[in-house]
């Protein structure tokens, strides 16, 4: 089997050790005997040419301050990338989006300075600028059980009606601070302010992704064979036992 992963705006969106998650997607995979190729998509690319090989199974889309944010937006709204991702996940493409790029999935981020920036409108939440900056360790009940990531975001993300937040928080601030909610889930996309990064320990998140994205392609139920994650359970245990 092969796995293409979609990484947007990689090069400006990658803060608080994002790049992470692509490795730990990356390795998973391939320890599994499965090829994979990364596929950087920036300003200005195309998600995928008319070689269907090249289209990305999963997309992954990580932080970044305001300034790249306002650059991003842009792109992604002009270009008709925002559709087509829109389109993907409503196949059922998984998709995970941490901070800077979660807001970005939204109807709009609105920063200190400046006007709102349009996000795609896939997650049915808006993002305004605070001046609590919301910053630590961040553990949170999910479906996956729990999960631990760090966050530090000013931004506060509200959910609109009818939003799935992606878990509740049990320690940290997750999307607003306020209400418990953290990132949102829709279909196989997710959004969080979980940094980290994330996916190295929480290992079942990572399969639970790459699992999605085989299943969507090959269209079957897909059974990957398990690793040896006494390392990454080793990490994820440390941090709940120091951070719950
Ligand atoms: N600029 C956004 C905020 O501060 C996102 C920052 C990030 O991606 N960590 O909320």
């Amino acid at each position: 089997m092969k796995l293409v992963i979609g990484y947007l705006y990689g090069d400006l969106m990658n803060i608080y050790g994002d790049t992470g998650n692509i490795i730990a997607l990356k390795k998973r995979a391939q320890w599994r005997g499965i090829e994979v190729v990364v596929k950087n998509i920036s300003l200005g690319d195309k998600l995928y040419t008319s070689d269907v090989s090249s289209k990305p199974d999963i997309y992954f889309f990580g932080g970044g301050q305001d300034q790249q944010q306002e650059l991003v937006s842009r792109d992604l709204v002009l270009s008709i990338k925002g559709k087509v991702i829109k389109q993907e996940v409503e196949k059922g493409v998984p998709l995970l989006s941490v901070c800077g790029g979660y807001q970005l999935l939204g109807e709009y981020y609105k920063p200190h300075k400046g006007p709102k920036l349009p996000g795609i409108g896939l997650f049915p939440t808006y993002t305004v600028a605070s001046f609590d900056r919301m910053i630590g360790n961040i553990v949170i009940e999910s479906q996956f059980g729990k999960l631990v990531g760090f966050e530090n975001h000013s931004g506060k993300t509200h959910l609109k009606k009818g939003a799935l937040p992606f878990g509740m928080v049990l320690k940290g601030f997750g999307n607003n601070g306020a209400d418990k909610t953290e990132g949102c889930m829709y279909k196989n996309a997710i959004g969080c302010y979980m940094h980290g990064s994330l996916l190295p320990k929480n290992p079942k998140l990572a399969d639970w992704l790459l699992r999605k994205a085989l299943e969507t392609k090959y269209g079957k139920e897909i059974e990957l064979e398990s690793l040896d994650d006494s390392l990454e359970l080793q990490a994820h245990q440390k941090a709940l036992a120091r951070f719950s």
